[in-house]
């Protein structure tokens, strides 16, 4: 099994967003009202080139974020700012490990927010696996009204329901195995969004966490401060704690979406 980050371009958003200020309601607002920009922060998505098949995490941006500039909800306007290339979107980048469309069995997205969904339309015949949850917050206008890009989805897009069962893996409440072989699992790590889920990947006795925007880096997670667009304080405080018991337990390469320091990690497996 390889592991393989893939850097599709990068985000600037704002530091309240990245680190929450503040409780509920007021730390949610607090990231329109910040005039503090983060720098370039990446969005890797993952590769995992399984014996079964290989498996993409989230599907990184798209060049049609580009327009975010002219959007009309508030947040894709004013909160964030996205630079890539056609040549950064994840197809072409597959294509330069030797892996085609066709060769790609399974994506998994962590959840539906526009840097994770935004390389979709390079994966027609894969099958595509979503929380039910997430793909109901994400679909329609209301989706639209939540900051989700549903109109930005491939015309085929339908995804399979990722339910994970009420089993417990470790310090997660729901998982469910992604491989035969039972070392590709989901586990359910809301917080960020509602039904957000994680992905953890153990290979010779190491664990790597593919952990979407579960937190923006390392040290946040270990520091247990959550975001500023988790919608509840508890659900998010108690995911980065199940995380930080998961490592405890184990050596666990912890990889967020956005962290600079990630594909490092990846590489050291740190
Ligand atoms: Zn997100």
């Amino acid at each position: 099994m390889k592991l393989h980050a893939i850097q599709t371009g990068s985000v600037r958003i704002k530091m309240a967003q990245v680190q929450g200020r503040g409780r509920g309601l007021r730390r949610r607002l607090g990231v329109f009202g910040d005039d503090q920009w983060t720098a370039w922060l990446p969005t890797y998505a993952w590769v995992i080139d399984h014996p079964e098949g290989v498996i993409v995490v989230d599907t990184g941006q798209g060049t049609h974020l580009l327009q975010s500039v002219h959007s009309l909800h508030p947040y894709m306007r004013w909160q964030v700012m996205f630079q890539i290339e056609p040549e950064q979107e994840i197809g072409p980048q597959l294509h330069g490990l030797g892996i085609g469309a066709r060769d790609v069995q399974r994506v998994v997205l962590t959840h539906l927010h526009c840097d994770h969904d935004g390389g979709l339309a390079h994966f027609p015949h894969s099958e595509i696996l979503v929380s039910r949850g997430e793909l109901s917050a994400a679909s329609g206008w209301a989706g639209r009204l939540r900051g989700y890009l549903p109109h930005r989805w491939p015309s085929w897009f339908n995804p399979a329901a990722l339910d994970l069962a009420s089993e417990a893996f470790g310090p997660f409440a729901t998982s469910r195995r992604l491989t035969t072989a039972g070392d590709v699992i989901a586990v359910g790590t809301p917080g960020h969004t509602a039904h957000h889920v994680s992905v953890v990947v153990e290979d010779q006795g190491t664990r790597y966490l593919l952990a979407g925007d579960a937190s923006y880096t390392e040290r946040l997670m270990l520091a247990g401060q959550i975001d500023g667009v988790s919608a509840d304080d508890e659900v998010a405080s108690a995911t980065l704690r199940a995380i930080r018991d998961f490592a405890m337990d184990r050596p666990t390469v912890y990889l967020p979406t956005h962290d600079p320091a990630s594909a490092e990690r990846l590489a050291q497996s740190r």
